[in-house]
């Protein structure tokens, strides 16, 4: 079946019959260089055609790669006058006899892949001024293409970096205690994910690129898993928080994989960054897991999204305060007035508060005047390894 041409797919096509009719020749397609294989992205042939969209062939024996090695000359009015020619399997392609191929250049300087014509017949008239031709056509072809090439590297690059994390069974977890304000105690802890340190980024980057590449939800259901991991090893009665974005929490994977989990000890943490879309869908999809024990935390109240809506909305158990309403509490009015008022909120809401990012113990006695139950932060415990947390507190 033919695949439908993208937006881009069809300008190129554009561009070959122009080099297909203007040269008089039977065949004009661009291909993309991967290795050893050439992808021929776009054909624009005369009937029948004896290639199609995405058909691939290799690379090392083309003619392309003879005329891009100087074996060919980039034009070849006859291919029967170059033994060298003959010799590739292209010659046994039915027919094919003249033959002209140019290199797609982008503006980094890589070399795409090719762009080419070539007749079921010796065509005596090809010249060097076609090949001019065809280089002004490959450089438009060039600009055509460079986004999607880009795109193409981008995830590459990415894949390279997430899909070992994935087969590995998601990244490291580490945790972060949640303490009691009034007693210092530990009442629970956050799991974080941990990447590789050369990454050199904050989790939510690599979790937000695994995205572009269609591998969030599994890399973030994984973190999930790891998390509830810990807490079957465990045998405290605090609970475990975990962080989920709304549409990967909305999967049947998730929801699936979130029934099985020891629900009663467990705070979900739905970040206010991502929108979450249907509150009522949430809402349905939350309702069983809440009804088996699940908490439900907003995290980063007060970073500046959709705060109240959100809040109002998601009817959470828990308010996680974001670090920047928290850190320097003690010194700033303004602050206080907000915090309070959020406290207020949940108070009157029967949600419990999480003050996060307490550094300082100034902080954290402000905080509890202002009627904060609970915090989190390098105050008390930085994010460490599992067996660390439970042997200091
Ligand atoms: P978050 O959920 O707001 O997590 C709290 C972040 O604040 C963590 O950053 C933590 O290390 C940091 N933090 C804790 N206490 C302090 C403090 O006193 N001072 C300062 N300056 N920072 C503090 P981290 O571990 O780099 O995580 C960044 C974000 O990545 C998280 O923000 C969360 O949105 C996301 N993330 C981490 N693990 C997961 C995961 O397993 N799943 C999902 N979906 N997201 C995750
Ligand atoms: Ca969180
Ligand atoms: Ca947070």
């Amino acid at each position: 079946m033919a695949r439908r041409r993208t937006e881009a797919a069809e300008h190129i096509a554009a561009l070959l019959r122009t080099a297909r009719s203007a040269l008089g020749l039977s065949l004009a397609f661009i291909t993309r260089l991967d290795g050893d294989t050439q992808h021929l992205e776009v054909v624009e042939s005369v009937f029948p055609p004896i290639f199609r969209d995405g058909s691939t062939r290799p690379w090392h024996d083309s003619l392309c790669k003879a005329i891009a090695d100087g074996k060919l000359p980039a034009v070849i009015p006859d291919l029967r006058k170059f033994p060298e020619a003959m010799r590739l399997p292209a010659a046994r392609i039915p027919r094919i006899r003249s033959y002209i191929s140019v290199p797609v250049v982008l503006s980094d300087g890589t070399t795409y892949g090719t762009f080419c014509a070539a007749g079921f017949g010796a065509d005596k008239e090809l010249s060097r001024r076609d090949e001019a031709l065809m280089r002004v056509l490959s450089q438009a072809a060039a600009l055509i293409v460079e986004p999607g090439a880009r795109q193409r590297a981008r995830h590459t690059e990415i894949a390279a970096r997430i899909d070992p994390v994935v087969a590995a069974g998601g990244p490291d977890i580490v945790l972060q205690p949640i303490v009691d304000l009034a007693s210092g105690r530990r009442i629970g802890a956050e799991a974080l994910s941990r990447f590789p340190r050369a990454w050199a980024s904050t989790p939510d980057r690599h979790f937000a690129e695994a995205h572009e590449i269609g591998s969030g939800d599994e890399l973030e259901i994984l973190a999930l898993r790891r998390a509830a991991e810990l807490l079957e090893a465990s045998d405290d009665q605090g609970y475990v928080a975990m962080n989920v974005s709304p549409n990967t929490l909305l999967t049947p994977e998730c929801l699936h994989a979130l029934a099985r989990m020891p629900l009663d000890r467990i705070v979900l943490e739905l970040s206010e960054h991502q929108q979450v879309e249907d509150y009522d869908l949430l809402k349905g999809a939350l309702a069983p897991l809440r009804a088996g024990g699940l908490r439900l935390a907003v995290d980063d109240v007060g970073a500046g999204f959709s705060s109240l809506r959100h809040i109002v909305l998601t009817q959470p158990d828990v308010l996680k305060l974001d670090r920047s309403i928290v850190a320097g509490v003690a010194a700033d009015p303004v602050l206080q007035v907000l915090v309070r008022a959020l406290t207020d909120l949940a108070t009157a809401t029967g949600a419990a508060v999480v003050a996060e990012g307490i550094e300082t113990s100034a902080d954290a006695t402000a905080l509890a005047g202002l009627g904060v139950a609970y915090g989190q932060g390098f105050h008390f415990g930085r994010p460490d390894h599992p067996a660390r947390l439970r042997d200091r507190y």
